[in-house]
């Protein structure tokens, strides 16, 4: 199936009894369908249901810095989230919630065929490679089917730690672990 038409397929999805009456739109991802490298993050919140792009405010500011650091732009990558509806009042996606999403993005997958799946934060990391402890596993390499993985950590934590320059660094080592493997 055509990229194009997978958007479209999902831009009514009704999976989920909740979030399908309570989102403005399905944001279902942004930038180079044809790219190396997807980016997973956890799921859109309120700038990204108004405006249909995933990560359009502060972590995408972030994001967007981390990736001038390896001399990438948005438009180099894919970005999409674990979920693609936004959770009321920023929740956690429930378990449910996951699943329900679980199909759409193991197409997204099929059709892109990316080097490297980079997973942001907790969430699309359990949901990728079933790990938890992003800070423990964050840079390092690990597999889901054919594809290569590289959790990192959610922008959002690194606003949380107050911009801790000491994580800043440590994002952008990860992030030149994402360069090293795209270029193989
Ligand atoms: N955080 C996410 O995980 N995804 C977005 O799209 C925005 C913020």
């Amino acid at each position: 199936m055509p990229f194009k038409t997978l958007k479209k397929t999902y831009s009514t999805c009704k999976k989920c009894p909740e979030l399908c009456t309570t989102r403005i739109q399905v944001v279902f991802g942004s930038g180079n369908p044809n790219a190396d490298v997807l980016f997973i993050g956890e799921a859109p919140g309120a700038n990204e249901d108004k405006n249909g792009v995933p990560f359009c405010g502060v972590s995408g500011k972030i994001l967007e810095e981390l990736l001038q650091s390896i001399n990438l732009s948005r438009e180099d990558i894919f970005i999409t989230n674990t979920i693609l509806c936004r959770p009321p009042n920023n929740r956690n996606p429930s378990k449910e919630e996951v699943n329900n999403c679980r199909e759409r993005l193991d197409q997204v997958l099929a059709i892109m065929k990316p080097k490297v799946i980079v997973t942001i934060g907790n969430f699309a990391t359990k949901r990728i490679i079933n790990k938890t402890e992003i800070k423990k596993i964050r840079g390092q390499i690990f597999h889901y089917g054919d594809f290569k993985v590289i959790p990192v950590v959610h922008p959002a934590a690194y606003l949380y730690s107050g911009r801790n320059p000491m994580m800043m660094q440590q994002m952008k080592d990860d992030f030149s672990v994402i360069a090293e493997n795209i270029n193989v």
